[in-house]
C-alpha cells in the first residue's frame, strides 16, 4: 500500500521545507568539507527518507512510483549528493532484496535500510566491465558451506560508508545471463578491502571507492534470494526503477537551475536594462521550462504505467535519456545565462554544472539508453 493522498501531501511539504531551509544553504560545506553533516543525515533519518522505498512491513513508507518521482522532483533541488547518501538505500542498494530476496534476507536488512542504521551499496561496475555489465570477472566458488568471492567492483556510490553490498558475481564460467548471481555481503568481512575514495569532478560528499573481494568467504545464506543465476535479472529489474527515480532527480536539478538562470536574469542588467528582456536569453529561458515540462509528463506517465505493474523497461530508458540530457542542456544555458560570473565559483551553478554532468553517464550512458530504447522499439515493430 502507498502512502494515502493526505499523507504524502503532508510528507511531500516536509520534504519541500527540508530541501530550502536545510539542504541548500549547506551546499557549500558539503563541497568543501566532501562529506554530508551528521545532523543532516540524522534528520534525514528521521524525516524518514532512507526507507521510501521499503515495503511499510519493514519499516519503510512504500511510496508508489508515482508518488517517488513527485518527492524526486524536490529533492532534486538541492545538490545531488545530499540524496545520494540515501539514494542507495531507496534504490539500487535495497530494491534487490525488495524484489528478489528471501523472507529471512528481507527480515534482516530491510528494516535496517529503512531506518537508515545501514547504507546498502550495489556493486556491479568493475575495471573492465561498465557498460558490457554482462563480462564481469568476480567470481563466487561453491566451498563447504558458502561461496568464495573474489574480484574488484570499481567506482561504487556510498562503498566507503555501506553496511552492506549487493555483490554481481559469477556462479558459472560463461557469459550469459543466467551465469551471474547476487550476494548480501557485509562490509566487515575477511577479505574485502575498501578503495581509498575515489577524486570526482563533482558531487563532492558523494562517496565512491573500489571494493576488493580477496578470498572473501560468505556463507550460503548470501546468496540473493536463495537461488544461483537470478543477480542479471534482478540487476537489470532494479535499474529499470532506479532510471526513474534518477529522471526525476534530473528534472529537480533542472527546475533549480532555471530558478537560479531567472534570478540573475531578472537582477544582471546590461545595455540599461534586465537581460531577461533579451529575447536571445528568453530563447534559453523557454527552453527550458518547455523541456522541463515534458521530462515531468514522461516521468509521471511512465511512473503510473510502473504501478499498473506495466513493464517499464523502454520508457523508463527513454526517461533516463531524455531527462540527463535535457540537464546537461540546462546547466549548459543556465551557464551561458550567467555569462564570466557562471564560471566563478561563488556562484552555485558552477558547482552544479560539474554535480550535473553524471547523470549521462551513471545507471547506465546516454549510449547504452539509446541502445536499449531501439532494441524495445524494433521488437516491439517486429511483434
Ligand atoms: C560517480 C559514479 C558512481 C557510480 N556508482 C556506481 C554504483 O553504485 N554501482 C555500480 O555498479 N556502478 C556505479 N558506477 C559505474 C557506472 O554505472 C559506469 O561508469 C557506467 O555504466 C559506464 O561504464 P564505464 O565507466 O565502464 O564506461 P564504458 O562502458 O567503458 O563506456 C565508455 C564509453 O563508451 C560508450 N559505449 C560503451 N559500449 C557501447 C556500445 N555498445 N555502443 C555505443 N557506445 C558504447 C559509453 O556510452 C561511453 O560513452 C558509478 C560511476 C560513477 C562515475
Amino acid at each position: 500500500m502507498a502512502l494515502d493522498e493526505n499523507s504524502f501531501s503532508i510528507f511531500l511539504e516536509t520534504i519541500k521545507k527540508f530541501v530550502n531551509q536545510k539542504l541548500i544553504p549547506r551546499e557549500s560545506e558539503v563541497e568543501e568539507t566532501n562529506s554530508i553533516p551528521i545532523d543532516i543525515i540524522s534528520e534525514m533519518k528521521h524525516i524518514g527518507l532512507f526507507g521510501i522505498s521499503i515495503p511499510t512491513k519493514y519499516g519503510g513508507s512504500n511510496l508508489s512510483m508515482e508518488q517517488e518521482v513527485k518527492l524526486t522532483f524536490e529533492l532534486g533541488k538541492a545538490s545531488p549528493a545530499f540524496r545520494s547518501i540515501a539514494g542507495t538505500n531507496i534504490g539500487i542498494g535495497s530494491q534487490t532484496i525488495v524484489m528478489s530476496g528471501t523472507d529471512e534476507q528481507k527480515t534482516k536488512y530491510l528494516p535496517k535500510f529503512a531506518s537508515g542504521e545501514i547504507i546498502g551499496s550495489f556493486a556491479l561496475t568493475e575495471p573492465d566491465s561498465g557498460s558490457d555489465a554482462m563480462s564481469i570477472k568476480t567470481t563466487a566458488k561453491k566451498n563447504g558451506e558458502g561461496y568464495i568471492i573474489n574480484g574488484t567492483k570499481r567506482y561504487i556510490t556510498n562503498a566507503p560508508i555501506a553496511g552492506i553490498f549487493s555483490v554481481m558475481a559469477k556462479t558459472k564460467d560463461e557469459k550469459s545471463s543466467s551465469s551471474i548471481s547476487c550476494f548480501l555481503v557485509e562490509s566487515d568481512l575477511p577479505g574485502i578491502t575498501i578503495g581509498k575514495p575515489d577524486s570526482k569532478m563533482g558531487q563532492r560528499g558523494a562517496l565512491t571507492s573500489d571494493i576488493i573481494f580477496d578470498n572473501c568467504f560468505v556463507r550460503k545464506d548470501a546468496l540473493l534470494g536463495g537461488r544461483e543465476g537470478i543477480g542479471f535479472t534482478t540487476a537489470m529489474k532494479v535499474l529499470d526503477k532506479g532510471r526513474l527515480h534518477i529522471s526525476g532527480i534530473c528534472v529537480g536539478l533542472s527546475e533549480r537551475l532555471l530558478d537560479e538562470a531567472l534570478k540573475f536574469a531578472t537582477s544582471r542588467k546590461q545595455f540599461g536594462e534586465e537581460i531577461s528582456n533579451f529575447q536571445l536569453v528568453q530563447a534559453m529561458i523557454a527552453d527550458s521550462k518547455a523541456e522541463i515540462l515534458a521530462a515531468k509528463g514522461l516521468i509521471i506517465n511512465t511512473a503510473k504505467m510502473r504501478d499498473k505493474e506495466k513493464n517499464v523497461t523502454l520508457e523508463s530508458s527513454c526517461a533516463k535519456l531524455f531527462c540527463s540530457e535535457i540537464l546537461g542542456k540546462i546547466t549548459n544555458k543556465t551557464i551561458q545565462i550567467h555569462g564570466g560570473a557562471g564560471y566563478m565559483t561563488e556562484y552555485p551553478v558552477e558547482r552544479l554544472y560539474r554535480d550535473a554532468r553524471l547523470f549521462r553517464i551513471y545507471e547506465g550512458t546516454s549510449q547504452i539508453q539509446q541502445l536499449i530504447i531501439a532494441r524495445e522499439t524494433i521488437k516491439n515493430f517486429k511483434a
